[in-house]
């Protein structure tokens, strides 16, 4: 029987999902219903119109109306469902049982199967991390050899991320998506409070050194869990001897039992991927890019670029790889990226397609990626740098000066820095930098309506970064290799699906 290769199936299921998405939102968006909801004295007309939701609810006893809507993009409504959920939660209860449209419910409902994908990744992921992690660090033979794996390794994040910015701010200013469009400002309120820049950095400070690290395994805090094996695996090579040998054998063997696990997993990815996709596309349809499509479109051809050209040039020229061989291979990594928007989810599949798929050594992969999916983020950096420009040429009618472009490039670097691998982090993150150049974080409104696709977008050029930063990373390792030889340590090589 004919076996499509897994990229095959992830890649046709993220399409599927996307056009029946969108085929459902376009005819079976729309829904409106006129009900008395048993129990109550209420009378609830509901209008779903996917983007936006209106409910009038009439008390029969008082004669009192209200009228509630949820849409992102107006500052009197609820910007979200959940924000609806929180204060009105009997409206809100009758809305999901009786107002839904057909595309809300098919979302609704593919949102909770996709969402038992990500949970089967995010069991894998705590486990597999500390056990990569470990098991690269013990075959390293000596710490010493720890320090320039990092060095490299930071060195390779800050310089793309800052490439990634400066592409993002040449074309935000070329393209000036803010300019001269019909979009409403909503600035309007005060700013409400928000942490500063270096309190942000200082809580990350404070991440790495966990007062309680099984706590942190619980919680699931992929830095403080991060720096905690780190440390352990240095101090492992420290102590040497009989004892590093049964800590490496004990990490190498769990390690090879999650990675299988791992894989299991990944074999339900393209049904994972097919409910995400169909989950995002079905609520949200096409008519949410009308008046953002400029931002739109100059967020997405600025990643594209830094996706396209900037990193596989370095792929190219630095890790002499095939930057199309390379993609292939980390593509059931890459769409799935694109369909979670999140690289902590991620994580798992970028791990295993870098180890079996492009045959990078567990010794680099193990470092790089865990700590790439914390912290290198390409993509969101980019993302912060266009997003706050655009606000700043709809909110003053004209693009910042150079000097705040430049005061916006390094906060959005450590904006990014500090975002977690989740949904919509770099969202929340924008306020720093928002609040460095004195814009009212309220701005942020206009955006919402198509943060969630450029979510995915960043994430998945957040997860190609990563990949690339390994093959880099590898090659730079590989050669100084050739110069003082490393121990080899067994890696399982078993075929990928
Ligand atoms: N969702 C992104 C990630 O997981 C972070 C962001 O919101 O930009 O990489």
């Amino acid at each position: 029987m004919l076996r499509l290769a897994l990229h095959w199936q992830i890649l046709i299921a993220t399409i599927a999902g996307a056009v029946v998405g969108v085929a459902l939102n376009r005819w079976a968006g729309e829904y409106a219903v006129q009900f008395e909801p048993p129990g109550t004295h209420l009378r609830l007309a509901i209008h779903d119109s996917t983007n936006r939701i209106e409910i009038d609810v009439l008390d029969r006893r008082t004669g009192e109306t209200r009228h509630l809507v949820v849409d992102p993009t107006s500052p009197e409504a609820f910007p979200t469902l959940g924000d609806l959920a929180a204060t009105e939660p009997e409206i809100y209860k009758w809305f999901r049982r009786r107002g839904r449209s057909l595309a809300r419910r098919v979302g609704d409902a593919s949102h909770a199967l996709g969402g038992l994908f990500l949970r089967m990744l995010k069991m894998v992921s705590v486990p597999l991390i500390i056990a990569s992690l470990m098991s690269g660090i013990t075959g390293l033979g000596h710490a010493r050899r720890l320090g320039s794996l990092f060095g490299r390794t930071a060195v390779y994040y800050a310089s793309t991320s800052l490439l990634a910015i400066v592409t993002g701010l040449m074309l935000v200013n070329l393209i000036r998506p803010g300019l001269g469009k019909a979009l409403a400002a909503v600035a309007d309120g005060k700013l409400p409070e928000s942490a500063g820049l270096g309190e942000v950095l200082f809580q990350q400070l404070e991440a790495m050194i966990p007062s309680n690290p099984l706590a942190a395994v619980a919680q699931g805090q992929f830095l403080s869990i991060i720096s905690f094996t780190l440390l352990f695996g240095i101090f492992t090579l420290l102590v040497g001897g009989r004892t590093a040998e049964i800590i490496r054998d004990v990490f190498q063997a769990i390690f090879e039992v999650m990675m299988r696990m791992t894989m299991a997993i990944i074999r339900v990815a393209p049904f994972g991927v097919l409910m995400l996709m169909l989950s995002a596309t079905a609520t949200l349809g096409l008519r949410v890019f009308g008046p953002l499509s400029w931002y739109f479109l100059t967020v997405l051809c600025a990643l594209a670029i830094h996706a396209v050209f900037t990193l596989p040039l370095i792929l190219r020229f630095v890790a002499h790889r095939s930057p199309w061989q390379f993609a292939h291979a980390m593509s059931p990594a890459l769409l799935t990226a694109f369909s979670s928007a999140s690289s902590n989810a991620t994580l798992p599949l970028t791990l295993s397609c870098a180890e079996k798929r492009a045959g990078i050594s567990n010794r680099v992969s193990s470092f790089v990626l865990p700590l790439g999916a914390t912290i290198n983020m390409d993509g969101t950096a980019l993302y912060e740098a266009v997003a706050v420009l655009f606000i700043a040429q709809v909110h003053f009618g004209a693009s910042l000066p150079f000097s705040q472009q430049i005061i916006v490039a390094i906060t959005a670097l450590l904006a990014s820095v500090g975002a977690a691998g989740i949904p919509h982090a770099g969202l929340v993150m924008m306020a720093i930098i928002l609040q460095a150049v004195g814009l009212p974080l309220e701005m942020q409104g206009i955006i919402l309506a198509v943060d969630r696709v450029l979510d995915m977008c960043r994430t998945s050029v957040n997860v190609w970064s990563d990949s690339c930063g390994c093959a880099v990373v590898a090659r730079l390792e590989t050669s100084r290799a050739a110069h003082a030889p490393l121990p080899t340590r067994a890696t399982t090589d078993d075929a990928f699906p």
